[in-house]
């Protein structure tokens, strides 16, 4: 890996980096599964979340353990040529990320962060019920979500969420 020069490198990061990633469809397809329903990489909100279950006032992230710097994972070790550049741009991602969740937090929408390394096939399972059960607090314990999000409201002529379409849509495009 370390033979490939950095524009080598940056364009198979950025392959790795694109939208549809395979960890993100395994949370999505068990997510569905399981009767949540959710929009993709919203638009609108701070960071377009990867998954946005409005019902449960949720944002989900599938972070790649490189990509997003998942501290103490063996997943996440800089290369070691160009170890600045690399350094500087994960680094800048963590400060993204964590500003993103920062601003979603203040806008009433918790924030679960799923890293690949823990949607390995040995404890997949355990992430994704942990993960449903999360929600399922979430569910129970939260009150009055609506105020806090009242600036996504579908515009009057326009239905802004239309989660059976996109998904069946996904879904499909995803066979
Ligand atoms: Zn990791």
């Amino acid at each position: 890996m370390d033979k490939l020069s950095p524009e080598q490198r940056h364009k198979n990061m950025a392959a790795i980096h694109s939208k549809n990633t395979k960890p993100e469809i395994i949370v999505r397809r068990y997510l569905f599964a399981h009767g949540f329903r959710f929009r993709l990489n919203h638009p609108r909100l701070p960071g377009h979340p990867d998954i946005v279950l409005r019902k449960y006032a949720t944002c989900v992230f599938v972070n790649g353990c490189f990509w997003h710097g998942h501290d103490g994972c063996s997943a996440y070790r800089i290369p070691k040529t160009n170890t600045d550049f690399w350094t500087r741009k994960i680094n800048r991602n963590k400060t993204r990320d964590a500003k993103t969740i920062h601003q979603l937090t203040a806008l009433g929408w918790n924030c679960i962060t799923i890293w690949e390394c823990q949607l390995k096939p040995a404890i997949r399972q355990q992430t994704l019920n942990s993960l449903q059960q999360t929600l399922l607090q979430i569910y129970l314990h939260k009150t009055q979500p609506e105020t806090s999000l009242l600036h996504l409201e579908p515009q009057p002529q326009k239905p802004f969420y239309n989660f059976d379409d996109t998904e069946s849509v996904h879904l499909a495009a995803e066979e």
